[in-house]
């Protein structure tokens, strides 16, 4: 595969709370800044009556439109509606979430005051669109072509849905690769495993919602996952939570004043906790000061490391007996592990180091890129490599993808018989005969499972469908044979042919878990052209107005300069269409259409230049 696309390429980590885009670039990874100038961007989507926000801008305005901004979307990705998780996330989130075609979630929003429903693929693919633009701006060329990554958790329903996520957002996913693979190889774990054999590799991810902790072996170019552990509600927000919780009742302590009820303010006291949180990983004592934060009193509290150590301790131990049960899964002793990665924004908190270093008995980690970067960092290596980049750093990084869980299909008396075990290198192409159960039996149902139990139905369902045809044979022949084709991004289709006949009756897997179809995704791929113009034509909208105002305020100013140049005529004159600009624009906050900024402009200049040249020609030598 390697060589196969052309660059370029870029890496992304889909994160649940924040996302990061890198690119290859002079034999190095580039970790690209947003238009705020920040190196990961809020996985936000927002809607307004007037336009879509996505990234800093959406989360910035999230407290004044809770209900239209949308986040979390990984949340709800490959997911059913009556899924219990999706069930218990829904009650907390601001944004409803109703049930859609085959009981996939699906996100209700107010969108230029119509009711629009979203489907998670879709709002990831907003998400995608935006780091997909911060990279074209920072290349200066049109980007078509990624690697994205999901945990290692994601089932296969769930990595689809990512896919096509990056499908609808107008790239070519060349590759799905899970977080902890693409952290290990930023690392260039497999490098180094390359000379010296096998490594164990402990994967700690901490980021702002989630908790999850791998352990892999690398043997040369193969990752294998051994195990995975983790929890799906302990993160970086769990600690803005406990701190704002603090504030709230300290600022009630200190003024008798209750905050909890305002939005605003609340939602103004979480950002400050949050920074106030990252600036407490670099100093052990730190202030917030917000001005006039409720009912006119300012907030001024000060808070040091330790409080915010004792604040969230008991969630500090609660990862430790993660890591410890992650082990146990993987039959590993803490002794064992080569390397320990520490990835997500969270592990820089220094408490959480200290006691994952105890914990592995002083042990340094791998700690040459920043945490919250590396995932997209090894995204960014992959991609370089699947287009062919010829570099002596990265050419031995070929990297091979494991099958995370066996698949198989269900046999007599629900026993799971293997098609293509698991940790095997994918892509694979395997094949099974199977045998009737009854005499003359005209048709199969196959059904399609992964996991590692011998019952099928202690095992995952992926998908079934039935191939008719057979032939009247008596029982216990091998009459069907199934072939399991599983490409690189670990997808999997299915197809069955009957022996007898020869004819080879392919089907593919019904979609069981609600893919989008490829129609769908279509209409999709052309919505999201559709509110990327609209964006654009909101933008330029936008800037006309900016220059606009612009425009007015220089003209007021230069007035001001040269009014010993101006006849009084003339200054009233401009004075009068100056004043009258601003009272336009006051007048119209909702206009977007730039073509009624710039026709007003035109009118303020014809007003303004000639007598601003006249003044120039009778000696004014300023602006
Ligand atoms: P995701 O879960 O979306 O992958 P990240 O790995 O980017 O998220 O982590 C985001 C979380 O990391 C946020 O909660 C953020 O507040 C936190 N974070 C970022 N930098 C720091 C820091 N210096 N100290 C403590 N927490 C941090
Ligand atoms: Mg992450």
């Amino acid at each position: 595969m390697a060589g196969s696309w052309k660059g370029p390429a870029i890496g992304i980590d889909l994160g649940t709370t924040y996302s990061c885009v890198g690119v290859w670039q002079h034999d190095h990874v580039e970790i690209i800044v947003n238009d705020q100038g920040n190196r990961t961007t809020p996985s936000y989507v927002s809607f307004t009556e007037t336009e879509r926000l996505i990234g800093d801008g959406a989360k910035n305005q999230a407290a004044m439109n809770p209900m239209n901004t949308v986040f979390d979307a990984k949340r709800l990705i490959g997911r059913k509606f009556s899924d219990p998780l999706v069930q218990s996330d829904a009650k907390y989130w601001p944004f409803k979430v109703v049930s859609g075609p085959e009981d996939k979630p699906m996100i209700v929003v107010s969108f230029k005051g119509e009711e629009k429903q979203f489907y998670a693929e879709e709002i990831s693919s907003m998400v995608l669109i935006k780091m997909k633009e911060v990279a074209e701006t920072f290349l200066g060329t049109e980007v078509k072509n990624a690697v994205i990554t999901v945990p290692a958790y994601f089932n296969d329903s769930q990595r689809q849905a990512t896919k096509d996520a990056g499908v609808i957002s107008g790239l070519n996913v060349m590759r799905i690769i899970i977080e902890p693979t693409a952290a290990a190889i930023a690392y260039g774990l497999n490098n180094r495993a390359n000379s010296v054999g096998k490594k164990n590799v402990l994967i700690f991810d901490f980021g702002g919602g989630t908790f999850d902790v791998s352990v892999l072996t690398i043997d040369g170019s193969v990752f294998d996952v051994k195990a995975t552990a983790g929890d799906t509600h302990l993160g970086g927000e769990d600690f803005d939570n406990r701190m704002l919780n603090h504030f709230v009742q300290e600022f009630k302590r200190k003024n008798n004043k209750d905050i909890s009820g305002n939005a605003r303010a609340l939602r103004r006291l979480r950002t400050a906790c949050e920074r106030t949180k990252r600036t407490l990983s670099y100093t052990v004592q730190t202030m917030i000061e917000i001005d006039s934060l409720f009912e006119g009193v300012d907030f001024n509290f000060n808070i040091t490391r330790a409080q915010f150590e004792e604040m969230n301790m008991d969630l500090f131990m609660k990862c430790m007996e993660t890591v410890k049960k992650c082990l146990i899964d993987a039959k590993m002793d803490k002794s064992c592990v080569d390397d320990v990665v520490l990835i997500g924004g969270s592990t820089r908190i220094p408490k959480v180091q200290q006691l994952l270093k105890d914990f592995f008995n002083g042990k340094e980690f791998c700690q040459s890129i920043n945490p919250d970067e590396a995932v997209a960092f090894g995204a960014a290596v992959q991609a370089s490599i699947l287009c062919g980049e010829e570099t002596q750093k990265i050419q031995d990084l070929v990297l091979l993808d494991v099958t995370p869980l066996s698949l198989g299909v269900d046999t007599i008396g629900g026993i799971m018989t293997v098609v293509i075990p698991r940790n095997t290198t994918i892509p694979q192409k395997a094949e099974k005969g199977l045998i009737t159960i009854v005499d003359n039996q005209l048709s199969m149902n196959i059904k399609v499972y992964e996991g590692e139990r011998s019952m099928t139905e202690d095992n995952n369902l992926l998908g079934h469908f039935t191939l008719s045809g057979i032939p009247p044979l008596p029982r216990g022949v091998g009459a069907v044979t199934v072939c399991f084709n599983i490409d690189a991004d670990g997808i999997l289709d299915v197809s069955a042919k009957v022996n007898a006949t020869g004819v080879e009756n392919k089907v593919r897997i019904k979609q069981e878990k609600g893919r989008l179809t490829a129609k769908e995704i279509k209409k999709m791929v052309q919505e999201a052209e559709k509110y990327r113009l609209e964006d654009m034509e909101h933008k330029k909208g936008a800037m006309a107005r900016n220059a606009l105002e612009y425009y007015a305020y220089k003209m007021r100013n230069n007035v001001k300069k040269m009014i010993s140049h101006l006849a009084y005529g003339d200054k009233l004159k401009i004075d009068n269409a100056i004043e009258e600009a601003f009272v336009w624009l006051q007048n119209n906050q909702l206009t977007k259409k730039a073509v009624v900024f710039e026709v007003k402009l035109k009118e303020l200049e014809s007003v303004c230049n000639p007598i601003i040249s006249k003044a120039h020609d009778a000696g004014f030598g300023g602006p």
